[in-house]
């Protein structure tokens, strides 16, 4: 449907893949989304062709088959404050290669055509040899988003050796200047930090922040944070392939105060707006991390202490999602310790209070009488 062009506008109207999709497929790596861009089409001909419009007024449709982005070709210019502070001009006139112009770096401003060639009018493909995140044009700086972009493919191509060039590292320290950063939504910057989360070297989108000088104003909390002394912690984490959460939570340890860490925490995590799932890994981590670790040496009691503080018996995937991270933090940590620990747990839960009850026992009674077999149970490991 997409490609299917209705008989006078075939001239016109011309659909090519670009951003990156483009940029991931010249990397040689698997391209996990795929943007479009339509020169020479109206709106009116898009709907009349099944697109569905992604809001009033905006030059972006779906693709209801795919589930692909459709964007009309446009320009932009600033219009006010933030990312939305922009007015778009989307006429069929607007080239592709204007079009381009209005993208955040290099590497993302290239365009495949329908008949394979590429479209490169900035020397994307030069950037990307070269290992380079640079800006298209000054008007980088009119988008305080962009900040957190950079850092966040700073993040995911750290380890094929990019680097920002510095006239556009100078251009995010004006933006940081500027005061721009504080109209970003939480959402927005969750969003970017999320992503960074999910690649091994998230410490790298917190360094590119700071170098950017827009730590202070994003992400406070991890200004303190010693890359040197947290690369070694976190690059242990990453052998055990953790999931975002629990990066998450082992930066929120290694950053936060000594003094009241989980109001902090907390309070990182309301104005984020983080799903509770972030805020639970890191204070399960901050509060439990030193008893799960040296749980060979801990009393029965603190034993079923943790296993009641996290619910394990019911949910025993958040003993899966703390193991990691303290064994990061705890190097010395039996490997065999999170299986031996899972066994007791099965035991735990194989305890049935109709043995007690057929016993007689009931309330306060029945109460102790299964914690006293939990606690006989949690004796060894
Ligand atoms: P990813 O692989 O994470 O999807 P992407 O480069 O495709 O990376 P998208 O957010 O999907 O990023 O955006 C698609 C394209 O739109 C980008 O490659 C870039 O050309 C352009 N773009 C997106 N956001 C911005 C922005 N804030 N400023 C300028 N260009 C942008
Ligand atoms: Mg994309």
């Amino acid at each position: 449907m997409a490609h299917a062009v209705s008989g006078a506008l075939r001239t016109l109207m011309e659909i090519c893949l670009v951003g990156g999709a483009v940029r991931d497929e010249l990397l040689g790596l698997e391209v996990k989304d795929r943007d479009w861009v339509v020169t020479g089409a109206t709106p009116e001909q898009m709907l009349a062709q099944g697109f569905r419009p992604v809001g009033k007024d905006f030059p972006v449709f779906i693709n209801p088959h795919t589930g692909e982005e459709y964007a009309l070709a446009r320009t932009e210019r600033k219009s006010g404050h933030g990312y939305q502070g922009f007015t778009f001009h989307a006429h069929p006139d607007v080239t592709l290669e204007e079009d381009l112009l209005r993208r955040d770096l290099t590497i993302n401003a290239m365009a495949r055509r329908p008949d394979g060639s590429l479209v490169d009018p900035y020397q994307g493909q030069d950037d990307l040899e070269q290992r380079v995140l640079r800006h298209v044009s000054p008007a980088f700086a009119e988008d305080p988003l962009r900040v957190l972009r950079v850092a966040r493919f700073m993040a995911r191509f750290t380890p094929l050796g990019f680097q920002v060039a510095p006239e556009t590292l100078a251009l995010m320290q004006q933006i940081s200047a500027s005061g721009e950063l504080q109209h970003l939504s939480a959402e927005r910057v969750w969003m970017e930090f999320e992503r960074a989360l999910s690649c091994d070297h998230p410490l790298v989108f917190l360094q590119c922040l700071q170098q950017a000088q827009a730590l202070p104003v994003l992400l406070p909390e991890f200004n303190p944070l010693d890359w040197n002394s947290a690369q070694p912690v976190l690059d242990r984490l990453n052998r055990e392939h953790p999931c975002a959460e629990q990066r998450f939570a082992l930066l929120c340890h290694l950053a936060m105060p000594e003094e009241a860490p989980l109001e902090a925490v907390k309070t990182l995590c309301e104005r984020l707006k983080t799903p509770n799932r972030f805020l639970q890994a890191a204070t399960d981590l901050l509060q439990w991390h030193d008893t799960l670790a040296s749980l060979d040496t801990q009393e029965s009691s603190r034993r079923l202490a943790l296993v009641k503080a996290l619910k394990l018996l019911r949910n025993p995937e958040r003993l899966q999602q703390l193991l990691a991270p303290t064994h990061a933090l705890h190097p010395d940590m039996p490997d065999d310790l999170g299986p031996r620990f899972e066994q007791r747990l099965a035991a735990l839960a194989q305890v049935s209070s109709a043995e007690f009850m057929q016993q007689g026992l009931q309330g306060k009674a029945l109460g102790n009488a299964l914690e006293a077999r939990y606690l006989a149970l949690l004796e060894s490991l």
